[in-house]
């Protein structure tokens, strides 16, 4: 199995449809977010320094950030190959990452990027944040990620274009119908 690289704007459903591709196909997950949710949520001195960035919209830096993925990847198992969930995010991770693989022998796969618009993007951050309680989902905080995803990540796009790997899936208006073309891409690629 190919690795994975799921793209797209804060709640695009990256983790929703990581989970149904590790259900399906048996792969291992990288979610950044969660890794850092979890070092939070321990206390420790990674987690405080996260927060700042966290509760205010704002990116790790690189350097920090490019170090927790590569300790994450080389600790978890990947016979079935792997999904990136949120990473990477810049440029500089994009190419940090393609070099840290390369070096283990491996390479990005695939990346399939979700498009759905501002609109239902909003409206679901809004609904996780009554469900979910994320710090960072707020009207606030959600449209600075917004802002983020626009200016820092976004660019990276025509990166995995003219990597050759880029997959667009369109959100439908229906989860099933939209992991139907996600698998569709996995199946295909
Ligand atoms: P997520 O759960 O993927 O939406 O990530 C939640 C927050 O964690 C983001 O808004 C960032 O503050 C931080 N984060 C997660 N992944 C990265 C990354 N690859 N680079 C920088 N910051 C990240």
């Amino acid at each position: 199995m190919k690795n994975i690289i799921i793209f797209g704007a804060p709640g695009s459903g990256k983790g929703t449809y990581s989970d149904e591709i590790v259900k399906k196909y048996g792969m291992g997950h990288i979610s950044t977010g969660d890794v850092l949710r979890a070092e939070i949520k321990g206390g420790t001195e990674l987690g405080k320094i996260a927060k700042g960035y966290i509760d205010n919209g704002q990116l790790i830096p690189d350097e920090l950030m490019i170090d927790i993925l590569a300790k994450t990847y080389d600790a978890i198992p990947k016979g079935k190959g792997v999904i990136f969930d949120g990473f990477p995010r810049t440029i500089d991770q994009a190419e940090a990452l393609k070099v840290m693989l390369k070096d283990r022998g491996d390479d990005m796969g695939m990346m399939i990027e979700l498009v759905v618009g501002e609109d239902v993007l909003m409206e679901r951050l809004l609904k996780r944040a009554v469900e979910q309680g994320r710090a960072d989902d707020n009207e606030e905080t959600i449209k600075k990620r917004f802002e983020v995803y626009r200016t820092q990540t976004a660019p990276l796009a025509a990166w995995f274009e003219k990597e050759g790997i880029r997959h667009i899936v369109e959100w439908t208006g229906n989860k099933e119908t939209t992991l139907d073309k996600v698998f569709a891409v996995i199946e295909n690629a």
